[in-house]
């Protein structure tokens, strides 16, 4: 279990700033409670990472050293995946089934990047003039990235591995319930041989610490994943500074299932994709519309398969629902399916903490399935991020789309059908950055990945992903050896 002490540009360090309590929200026992960054923590990080990243030894590494070192990190991440799973698991509650499966896509991550580093081609444009014209990638400088607590060693791994592949300094603010795992990749960045200075995880309050990262004249770009109203806040910030800044935000994502789908395989993917990390995903597939000619026979399968779930704790492999990250974000999901009650909606199973042994010391929530609102119900616009489906009627392809576009969300789809050219025709109406066509929630690092309307703006992975954390430039080299001509006669 890291200590607790903050790493400030490859120094250890007790922070300064309020307290943070990391909880393991499967029993309420405390791992750890140190004190967090504060805005002179940061300060203190900034400047060592500016000197750092001035220093010819690190802007002059040429791409393929840069490549190994990254390589490095994710030997690192690899070599400690245990360590990591178990305590990415004690700070979040995740299963450890989830969290090695998260160190491990975190080292391809570093592997990808390295390699799309050392591939990374600049380009000659087509000469049109005497001169040679190039364009060129430089480092940004110092870049802020900000995450949340529910996937925390993955998103961290896919801001951080192409912001350093880029030339960049790094400075990581992980979220608050969720701090241990990001200085734990501290540790292994460290090991790897990273110069100091280029890299710092500062956990902290974001009123505090988020806030000066993205008010800072050094900081040149913020790449924040989070909620669509701090992300709202920050780039309003950064519009002050006309700093670029890419934000990965919240969802509403429909998944809807025609009367022609492979039942079992819509079954599975709709359950996969609300009630997989217990609903905390941003992608998760919180509205479900069923085409009214398999509705009643479709939701009763679904019902019944959602109550074989196994809820339990994360530590045991038979787990497929583990508690929630925290206590008070249970209560919030509990007041979520209240209000959707109040508004009309039945609750077909869950809807409710479950009781007895296990379950009454850790934040567990039964998965959900509420029927009988309309999409403009709160419960089908309001992100959840919690164990929560609403189930939809829906006659055809026309209404569908209508409705699965009625949301201020843009996040991801997923369409069930035999009908390919239907299935194409869906996914590419309904605007969302991911379609997922009979699967969901699958990931790649290569493919390229955000959202559209309130879900954010810019993408992360894929070869491009690299190019987000750099600046381009374009360079005239003149071959004529002669002088412009319109200063000729002056000359
Ligand atoms: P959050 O917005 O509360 O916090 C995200 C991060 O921002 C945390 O590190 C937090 O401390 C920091 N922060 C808070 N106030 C800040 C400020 N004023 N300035 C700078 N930083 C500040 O989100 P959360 O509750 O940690 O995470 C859940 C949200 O994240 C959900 O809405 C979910 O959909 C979203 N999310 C999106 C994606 C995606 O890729 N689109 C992935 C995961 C999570």
């Amino acid at each position: 279990m890291p200590e607790g002490k903050l790493f400030i540009g490859g120094e250890w360090e007790t922070g300064t700033g309020a307290a943070i309590t990391s909880v393991f929200p499967a029993d309420g026992s405390v791992n750890r409670v140190f004190a967090g960054a504060s805005a002179a923590d940061g300060l203190r990080a900034i400047e060592r990472a500016r000197a750092a990243q001035a220093d010819p030894a690190w802007r002059g590494l040429r791409a393929h050293e840069r490549a190994r070192l990254l390589a490095r990190i994710a030997d690192g991440i690899e070599a400690n995946a245990d360590r990591i799973a178990r305590i990415q698991t004690l700070d979040t509650g995740k299963t450890l089934r989830e969290t090695r499966a998260l160190a491990a896509s975190a080292a391809g991550t570093f592997r990808y990047f390295a390699a799309v580093l050392e591939t990374a081609d600049e380009a000659l444009t087509v000469q049109r003039g005497e001169a040679l014209t190039a364009s060129v990638h430089e480092p940004l400088g110092l870049v802020a990235a900000i995450t949340p607590w529910n996937s925390p060693i993955a998103s961290d791994a896919q801001k951080v591995a192409p912001a350093l592949a880029a030339g960049n300094a790094v400075l990581l603010k992980p979220a608050s319930w969720s701090p241990l795992v990001s200085l734990e990749l501290a540790r292994i960045v460290a090991a790897a041989g990273l110069p100091k200075g280029l890299f710092s995880v500062l956990p902290g309050a974001g009123r505090e610490i988020g806030n000066l990262l993205v008010e800072h004249p050094d900081i040149a770009k913020v790449s924040f994943t989070g909620g669509t109203e701090t992300g709202r806040a920050l780039a309003r910030k950064a519009a002050e500074k006309l700093m670029p800044v890419s934000l990965e935000l919240g969802g509403k994502s429909p998944t809807i299932v025609f009367d022609d789908a492979d039942i079992d395989l819509a079954v599975a993917g709709v359950l996969y994709g609300i009630f997989s990390s217990s609903g905390q995903s941003c992608i998760a597939g919180s509205r479900l519309f069923v085409q009214r000619g398999i509705h009643d026979a479709f939701v009763a399968r679904l019902v019944a398969a959602t109550e074989r779930l196994r809820v339990g704790h994360p530590f045991d492999d038979a787990t497929q629902v583990a508690p929630l990250i925290h206590f008070d974000h249970r209560d919030a999901v509990a007041a979520h399916v209240a209000a959707a009650r109040a508004e009309g909606a039945s609750v077909l199973t869950g809807g409710r903490a479950p009781g007895g042994g296990l379950y009454d010391r850790g934040a567990y929530y039964l998965p959900t399935i509420l029927a009988g609102m309309d999409n403009t119900a709160r419960i089908c616009r309001e992100e959840v991020f919690g164990p929560v489906l609403a189930v939809l009627p829906f006659e055809d392809e026309a209404e569908v789309i209508a409705k699965g576009n009625d949301n201020a969300y843009g996040l991801a789809c997923g369409i069930w059908t035999r009908d390919f050219p239907r299935a194409w025709r869906v996914g590419r109406a309904l605007r969302t950055g991911t379609v997922w066509i009979n699967t969901y929630k699958q990931f790649s690092i290569s493919t390229p990945f955000g959202g559209e309307k309130d879900s954010g703006m810019g993408r992360e992975k894929g070869r491009d992903g690299i190019r987000a954390y750099m600046a381009q430039k374009s360079v005239y080299t003149d071959l004529s050896g002669r002088p412009l001509p319109w200063a000729g006669g002056a000359v």
